[in-house]
């Protein structure tokens, strides 16, 4: 058992990481497996040696932080997750640069969307540095599971349940917050290839009041049955529009969405309360607007935009999350429309913001927002 050295570690959060322990894996996976998956990572199929963990009761608040070894979890089948899904996660990159450095993100931005997701699913708002200590804590000791190819970063899931054993119905008054670690490559494999979008007219993932806007397991249960149709439409991803009226476009499963104008201005869907915020989102306004785009949120009615892409007003539509970054979608379909985006191909402002973005993610052009935090 040791404590992670300080020395190394951005000097404000130094505390919040000396806080956890660490109990190292003693049979870690052997250096030519570990090699060889980083070598070609796949989304979200290899994981780390280590994971952290930390404990919640009401009677003992936040306990217990510690990094361990990656493994199954004891699970009473009485737990509350597993009948009512009080269950949110993150999800955010370590990026190593050039100069061996590694860094994240916005990571306070995650935590902030963290402690709002658990307000919304009565769970413990767990304190930012105690977020991005876990980061630090577990990237620092999984150091060497940071693939360096194009592209490729340590995706780190945070994430929180109720772990109470009780069938009764109120918030859980026992949580584990944990954070696992997955080296990754491109999230939909090799090129930025154009994806084709189902918009979905008989499902919605989210409505007003409803738990849209918090990062939460069950937004995701409420989308496989559609995901689903998409697939069997021919298309890769689905859209959801507003519950209430479904004339207006919200987002994907797990991405926001952008529409680029032929004028050069830039539309995306106003926050109502049922979309997710993104942190690649914010980011995209942000370069967008520096780039001298005009962008704005707001109401985008399906029928503008099948009309905007038929008569070429609409240039471009993209879809962007941490995961897949930006994304171009190259084609729409429904149940009583197919059209395709321009040539179908990924447009210039598309192609430019991903570029933009992804080389400040990995130091290759100036972190102007300042946005990259250090976590080794
Ligand atoms: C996570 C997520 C996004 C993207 O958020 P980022 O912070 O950009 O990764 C978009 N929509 C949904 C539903 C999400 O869960």
């Amino acid at each position: 058992m040791s404590t992670i050295s300080a020395a190394r570690v951005p000097e404000s959060l130094a505390g919040a990481v000396a806080a956890f322990t660490v109990q190292r894996n003693d049979a870690p996976v052997p250096e030519a497996e570990r090699l060889a998956a980083l070598a070609t990572p796949k989304f979200g199929t290899v994981f780390t040696d280590h994971m952290v963990r930390i404990g919640w009761s009401v009677d003992a608040g936040w306990h217990d932080r510690r990094v361990v070894k990656y493994g199954p979890l004891l699970l009473d089948p009485a737990s509350a997750v597993l009948h009512y899904g009080q269950e949110i996660f993150e999800g955010l990159k370590a990026y190593q640069h050039a100069d061996g450095s590694v860094w994240s993100f916005r990571p306070e931005a995650n935590a902030a969307r963290f402690a709002a997701s658990a307000r919304r699913l009565a769970l413990p708002v767990l304190a930012a540095e105690d977020f991005l200590g876990a980061l630090v804590a577990l990237v620092r000791t999984d150091v060497d599971w940071i693939p360096t190819g194009d592209e490729t970063s340590l995706y780190l899931r945070p994430f929180m349940y109720a772990s109470e054993k009780f069938l009764g119905v109120r918030p859980s008054l026992e949580a584990e917050f944990l954070v696992i670690a997955s080296p990754v490559g491109p999230y939909f494999g090799g090129a930025v290839a154009p994806v084709s979008i189902w918009v979905a007219q008989d499902y919605h993932r989210a409505s007003q009041g409803g738990t849209g806007a918090a990062k939460c397991g069950g937004n995701y249960a409420a989308s496989l049955l559609p995901q689903q149709e998409a697939y069997d439409h021919g298309c890769e991803q689905v859209c959801f529009l507003d519950a209430a009226t479904s004339t207006a476009i919200e987002e994907l499963g797990g991405m926001n969405v952008f529409v680029v104008h032929a004028d050069g201005s830039v539309s995306t869907p106003e926050l109502t309360g049922s979309i997710l915020e993104g942190v690649t989102r914010s980011s995209i306004i942000a370069l967008l607007t520096d780039a001298g785009h005009e962008v704005r949120e707001r109401q985008i009615l399906l029928a503008d935009l099948l009309a905007g892409i038929a008569d070429g007003s609409v240039a471009e539509v993209f879809a962007c999350g941490t995961a897949a970054v930006v994304t171009p979608i190259g084609r729409l379909k429904g149940t009583d429309f197919d059209l395709t985006v321009a040539d179908g191909a990924a447009g210039a402002v598309t192609t430019s913001v991903r570029a933009e973005l992804t080389d400040i993610q990995y130091g290759r052009a100036a972190d102007r927002h300042g946005w990259l935090r250090r976590l080794v």
